[in-house]
C-alpha cells in the first residue's frame, strides 16, 4: 500500500469517527434534556397537587371541626351551625320549614340553597380569618406534606428520594427533613412551590424540594447509550492501532529492500575479487610465478573468508525466524573466551592504527552459553567499533570484565568512536535497524548484528544496553547470570 494511501484512509477514517462520536454526543445530550423536561414537570405537577391537596385537607379539617362543634351544643356555635343542628331534628328550624303551609317543593329547595351559600361564605370567611392566624407548621405539618409528596411523586412516575424544607417569605426555614441542604436552595435543581397561594403575600411560604440523586436517575437514562459509544472507542481504538501496524509493516518493508541491495552489494564484492582470481589463474604467465600464485591464494583466502562472515550473518538472521533457537549451553570461563577474541582482534584494530585495551577483572566468570553464539556476540560489537569509528582519532576499544554482583557478571565494550544519537539509541537493537545519518554509512550492513546480539544475550537470560555520546564514545554493558559451582 501506499504511504499516501495509508494517509488517504486515515484522514477519512478519522472524519468518520469523530462525526459519529459527535453525533453520539449530541443524541446523548438530547435524551438527556428530554428527561431532564420530563422530569422537571413531573415535580411541577406534583407540587402543585401537593398545595392544592393541602388547601383541601385545610378546608376539608375546617368543615370536620365546624360540624364537631355542631355536635356540641355546650360549646358554643354561631347561628348558622345551630341551624345546621336544628336541621338534623324534626321538629325546628328548617326541618319545620317543610311543615309550614303554602310553601311548594320549589320555594322550599330555594330556601334551602340560599342558607347553605350563606352558610358556606360563613365557612370560607371563618376559614380564611382563622387559617391565616395559624403557623404554617401546623397547616403543613411535616409528616402529611412528606406523604402527599410521595405520592404524588410516585403518581407522575418519580420515585427518587427527596429532601424537602418550608420556608418563609423571607427565607429562613421552618422546617426541613434531615438531609435538606440550605445551600442548595437556589440551586437550579432545587424546585420551588408557594403554599397556599391565597394566603396575603406578607404571610406567603414556600416548599422547597430537591432530589440528591437526580444526576445518578438521568445518567442512567443514557446507559444504554454508553455501551454503543464504548463500542465507538474501541473500534477506533483498534483502527489506529491497525494504522500504526501498516506504517510499521511499510517502514519494515523498506528495510527488508534495504537489507536485500546491501546484501547483494555485500556478496557481489568477494564474488568478483574471486572471479577475477580464478581468471589470473588460467593466465600462463601468472601460474609460472609463484610469487604471483602466493597472491593469488591469499585473495581467494581473504575473499571467502568474507563471503563466509557475510553467510554466517544472513544465518544469524535466519535464526530470528526460529521461534527458540537450538543452542547448546555449556559453562564457560567468560575471562578466557574473551581473551582468545582480542588476540585475534588485536591485529584488526593496530591495523587502523587503533589499540585495544583489555581488564578482565572479574574473579568469577563462569557463566552458562552457547560458546559460538556468545563468540559472536562479542565479535559483533567489537567488529562494530571498528565500522563505527571516528576517522578523525586513533581508536581506543576496550573490553572489561567484572563481578558486579554475586550472581552477575557485567562485561562492557566501549569505544571512541562515532557515537549515536539519543533517539537511535532506542532503537539500534531492532531488527534491520540502521542509522540512517551519519557519516559513515559508506559502512554497509544488514542493521541485524546488534539484534542478534540482544537476542543471544536475552537466551542466555542476561541483558544488554547502550550507553553513547554523538561524536565521542559508545558503550555496551552486558550482564550475564554467573553459574554457581
Ligand atoms: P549494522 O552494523 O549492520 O548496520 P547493527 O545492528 O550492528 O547493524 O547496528 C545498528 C546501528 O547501530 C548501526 O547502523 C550503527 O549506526 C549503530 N552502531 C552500532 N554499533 C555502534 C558503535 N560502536 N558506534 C556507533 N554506532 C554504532
Amino acid at each position: 500500500m501506499k504511504k499516501t494511501t495509508i494517509w488517504l484512509l486515515t484522514i477519512i477514517m478519522v472524519i468518520t469517527f469523530t462525526s459519529l462520536l459527535y453525533m453520539q454526543l449530541i443524541y446523548t445530550k438530547n435524551v438527556v434534556e428530554l428527561r431532564d423536561e420530563q422530569f422537571t414537570q413531573g415535580v411541577k405537577r406534583s407540587l402543585n397537587a401537593v398545595s392544592r391537596s393541602l388547601e383541601l385537607a385545610e378546608t376539608k379539617q375546617y368543615l370536620l371541626n365546624d360540624m364537631l362543634q355542631s355536635d356540641m351544643p355546650a360549646m358554643g356555635r354561631n347561628s348558622f351551625t345551630i341551624m345546621i343542628g336544628a336541621d338534623d331534628e324534626d321538629d325546628s328550624g328548617l326541618g319545620s320549614m317543610s311543615l309550614l303551609p303554602g310553601k311548594s317543593w320549589r320555594e322550599r329547595i330555594r330556601d334551602q340553597y340560599t342558607y347553605k351559600r350563606a352558610l358556606l361564605d360563613e365557612v370560607v370567611l371563618s376559614l380564611i380569618s382563622q387559617s391565616n392566624s395559624l403557623p404554617i407548621q401546623e397547616r403543613a405539618d411535616s409528616a402529611l406534606v412528606s406523604d402527599m409528596l410521595k405520592t404524588e411523586l410516585a403518581s407522575n412516575g418519580i420515585t427518587l428520594p427527596f429532601e424537602f424544607a418550608v420556608v418563609n417569605r423571607m427565607g429562613a426555614v421552618v422546617y426541613k427533613t434531615h438531609n435538606y441542604n440550605v445551600n442548595l436552595d437556589n440551586d437550579r435543581n432545587t424546585f420551588v412551590q408557594v403554599l397556599f397561594p391565597s394566603d396575603s403575600r406578607a404571610r406567603v411560604n414556600y416548599l422547597k424540594v430537591y432530589f440528591p440523586d437526580k444526576r445518578d436517575y438521568l445518567i442512567h437514562s443514557i446507559k444504554v447509550i454508553i455501551p454503543s459509544m464504548i463500542l465507538t472507542i474501541i473500534l477506533l481504538v483498534m483502527f489506529i492501532y491497525t494504522i500504526i501496524v501498516a506504517f510499521r509493516q511499510k517502514k519494515l518493508t523498506e528495510m527488508k529492500n534495504d537489507f536485500i541491495n546491501n546484501m547483494t552489494h555485500e556478496f557481489k564484492t568477494p564474488i568478483s575479487s574471486i572471479s577475477l582470481a580464478a581468471q589470473m589463474l588460467n593466465d600462463n604467465s601468472v601460474r609460472k610465478s609463484p610469487k604471483m600464485l602466493e597472491h593469488i591464494s591469499g585473495v581467494i583466502n581473504d575473499e571467502t573468508k568474507r563471503l563466509r562472515f557475510q553467510v554466517e550473518k544472513v544465518l544469524q538472521m535466519s535464526m530470528f525466524n526460529n521461534q527458540k533457537a537450538t543452542l547448546r549451553l555449556q559453562e564457560v570461563d567468560a575471562n578466557s573466551v574473551i581473551q582468545g577474541i582480542i588476540n585475534t582482534f588485536k591485529l584488526k584494530v593496530e591495523r587502523y592504527g587503533g589499540q585495544l585495551n583489555a581488564e578482565l577483572n572479574a574473579e568469577d566468570a563462569i557463566i552458562a552459553v552457547d560458546e559460538m553464539h556468545f563468540t559472536n556476540v562479542i565479535f559483533n560489537l567489537l567488529d562494530n567499533a571498528v565500522k563505527y569509528r571516528d576517522e578523525e582519532r586513533p581508536l581506543q576499544l576496550s573490553v572489561s570484565t567484572a563481578d558486579v554482583s554475586d550472581s552477575h557478571l557485567q562485561i562492557v565494550i566501549a569505544d571512541n568512536g562515532i557515537g549515536i544519537r539519543k533517539d537511535d539509541l532506542k532503537r539500534i537493537f531492532d531488527k534491520f535497524y540502521r542509522v540512517s545519518t551519519g557519516n559513515r554509512h559508506d559502512v554497509k550492513g544488514f542493521g541485524l548484528g546488534l539484534a542478534y546480539v540482544k537476542k543471544m544475550v536475552n537466551e542466555f537470560d542476561g541483558e544488554i544496553t547502550a550507553e553513547s555520546e554523538l561524536g565521542k564514545e559508545t558503550k555496551f554493558i552486558i550482564k550475564l547470570p554467573l553459574t554457581k559451582i
